[in-house]
């Protein structure tokens, strides 16, 4: 008997089928295309990979036709050539989009529009702006799951979990939507989503016994470490910590639940989603 061994990520190509405004900040967008039949996903924080064509392109530059060989091959392209290549999170996986077969399942990724504004501080980066512009028909290629359980889903309480704590900033709310509508009843949550603006808050679903609370930079609310710090959890005795957002939050968190909370640090998730002032190649440069 043989068995067989799928790969876990493969390339997707899809298309936009339509973007829709979710706040000041947040921009959903909607991508389908037959690829899609082969996407599988557990969910939660699953993360993907992005390849963005540069503006005037008609679809991102990847030599995927070489195989395991497509890392080298995208990284020898000249710089204006090659696909601008990002991480993002799988918001939803509809396999069904439209009630009738699986040629019609549709995935959303939520992106935060940063730099695009008039007088903004920093300037947008690519995929920001890409975003900002989407529209019906563009090409993108997605480097994602085709086993629904996969290393990209880093959300994974241990067994016996009776607390589950959650933060994450704007690009992180994706993830911690997603985790939230995965939380079985009856799970005991605090959770903390940090966002520019209060009109960036959304109406989430769960079924956790989950207490959600908003910090909103634009009216003052205290630091995310204030908060936390500030807060009385309810007790436990095996609680699990998941943070992502901005790497200098991250990092101030853990330290924070692990040496002043006392939590287990094998029960604290960390991802540093982005860099204030760096770009994501910069960050993979310094391997972070
Ligand atoms: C596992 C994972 C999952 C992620 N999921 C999502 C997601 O679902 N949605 C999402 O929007 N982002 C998500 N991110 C974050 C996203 O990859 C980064 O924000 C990325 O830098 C955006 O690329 P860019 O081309 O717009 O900016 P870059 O070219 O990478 O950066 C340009 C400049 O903008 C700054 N910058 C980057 N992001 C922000 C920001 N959010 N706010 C303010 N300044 C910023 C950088 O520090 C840099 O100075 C995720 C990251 C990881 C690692």
């Amino acid at each position: 008997m043989t068995t067989a061994v799928a790969a876990p990520f493969r390339f997707f190509s899809l298309q936009v089928v339509r973007t829709r405004r979710l706040g000041p900040s947040l921009v959903r967008v909607t991508f389908g295309g037959d690829d899609l039949r082969e996407f599988r996903s557990d969910g939660r924080d699953q993360s993907l990979s992005l390849f963005l064509p540069h503006p005037g392109q008609p679809a991102p530059a990847v030599p995927v036709e070489l195989g395991d060989g497509w890392w080298q091959g995208w990284r020898e392209l000249p710089d204006d050539v090659r696909a601008v290549m990002r991480s993002y999170t799988l918001r939803a996986l509809r396999r069904d989009a439209h009630g009738d077969t699986e040629d019609t399942a549709e995935i959303d990724i939520d992106f935060v529009l940063h730099g695009v504004e008039p007088g903004a501080a920093a300037p947008a980066g690519p995929a920001s702006r890409w975003a900002s512009l989407a529209q019906a028909g563009d090409r993108v290629l997605v480097l994602g799951p085709a086993l629904a359980d996969n290393r990209a889903i880093r959300f994974r309480p241990p067994e016996g979990t009776d607390l589950v704590l959650l933060w994450g900033d704007e690009t992180a709310l994706p993830a911690a939507s997603a985790i939230l509508e995965s939380l079985p009843a009856g799970t005991r949550a605090r959770v903390w989503l940090e966002v520019h603006h209060a009109g960036d808050i959304q109406d989430l679903a769960t079924e956790a016994d989950a207490e959600i609370t908003w910090l909103v930079r634009d009216e003052k609310s205290p630091s995310a470490l204030d908060a936390i710090r500030d807060a009385e959890l309810p007790p436990a005795e095996r609680p699990y910590a998941w943070i992502a957002g901005e790497s200098g939050r991250v990092k101030e968190l853990r330290r924070h639940l692990v040496r002043e909370r006392g939590i287990d640090k094998r029960r604290v998730t960390f991802v540093g989603y982005w860099r204030k002032g760096l770009t994501e190649e910069q960050l993979r440069e310094r391997g972070e």
